[in-house]
């Protein structure tokens, strides 16, 4: 997949796309990353990315000339590509969009806006999609683009090694992953759960689903609204609360 990003700042792009898993699958040729300069795209003596709002009001707001150039450039190296404007006003990103965007999409292209945000016209004329990381203001769209490509790219085939799966990731069927632990068999006090040294590895599935359900119940309880209670899931419930009543009567 290719993810090419127009943004002011394309050298903040330059250690993203060096390290780690985003590194490897650049290497391995699963990914593309580009950064276009939209800076690059301007023709005046002073290289004018903004200007001010029609209309008055505090801010400037990027200018559609160069962001218009700089798709035409974006689109000509990737012509199959989705155009997406991130921006707090888009529809929240998630694991689902995460998933439908590796899966399919062959190159995303990311618009990263600084001031005030982007010419409504650059909107209609080019977007195919708004995203937003979350409902809070940032000074610019790169680490949302970062978040992004992150998220997506780690689901393309081959990019994560067998180790590191994202078959059990958290949000996968709506559920937190079980709690994780390496060695030593004892921190602090503290001891890994016997069932994990057991080599039982029927036994060590259920202490998963028990824990993830757990977790889930506890950190997430709004993950239920969107995948109701399986009839498994529904008796370790029940379990607890047989547990947790006997407790309390103690
Ligand atoms: N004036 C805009 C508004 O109120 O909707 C906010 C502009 S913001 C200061 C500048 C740029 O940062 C936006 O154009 C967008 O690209 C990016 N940005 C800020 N917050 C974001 C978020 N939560 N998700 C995605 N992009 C964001």
């Amino acid at each position: 997949m290719n993810f090419c990003v127009l943004t002011l700042f394309p050298e903040l792009f330059d250690t993203f796309f060096a390290h780690g898993m985003i590194k490897r699958a650049l290497d391995k040729g699963l990914i593309q990353g580009t950064g276009i300069n939209i800076r690059d795209f301007t023709h005046d003596r002073h290289h004018t990315v903004d200007d001010k709002p029609y209309g008055g009001g505090c801010g400037m707001v990027m200018k559609p000339e160069p962001l218009d150039e700089a798709l035409q450039a974006a689109k000509k190296q990737c012509p199959e590509s989705r155009i997406i404007l991130m921006s707090p006003q888009g529809q929240p990103f998630d694991q689902q969009k995460a998933i439908e965007l590796s899966s399919r999409e062959q190159g995303l292209v990311f618009i990263c806006g600084r001031y005030e945000g982007i010419d409504e016209r650059i909107y209609n004329l080019w977007v195919d999609e708004e995203i937003s990381i979350g409902d809070y203001v940032m000074t610019g769209g790169e680490l949302a683009a970062m978040v992004i490509i992150d998220a997506v790219a780690r689901l393309i085939p081959g990019v994560l090694g067998k180790e590191e799966s994202a078959q059990a990731d958290s949000f996968i069927d709506e559920r937190l992953e079980h709690a994780q632990y390496t060695r030593p068999e004892t921190f602090k006090g503290q001891h890994v759960p016997e069932i994990l040294l057991s080599g039982n590895h029927e036994k060590i599935r259920q202490w998963r689903e028990d824990s993830a359900l757990k977790r889930t119940f506890i950190k997430r309880p709004d993950l239920f609204e969107k995948m109701k209670p399986t009839a498994v899931e529904k008796q370790m419930l029940k379990q607890w609360c047989t547990e947790l009543s006997r407790l309390a009567e103690q």
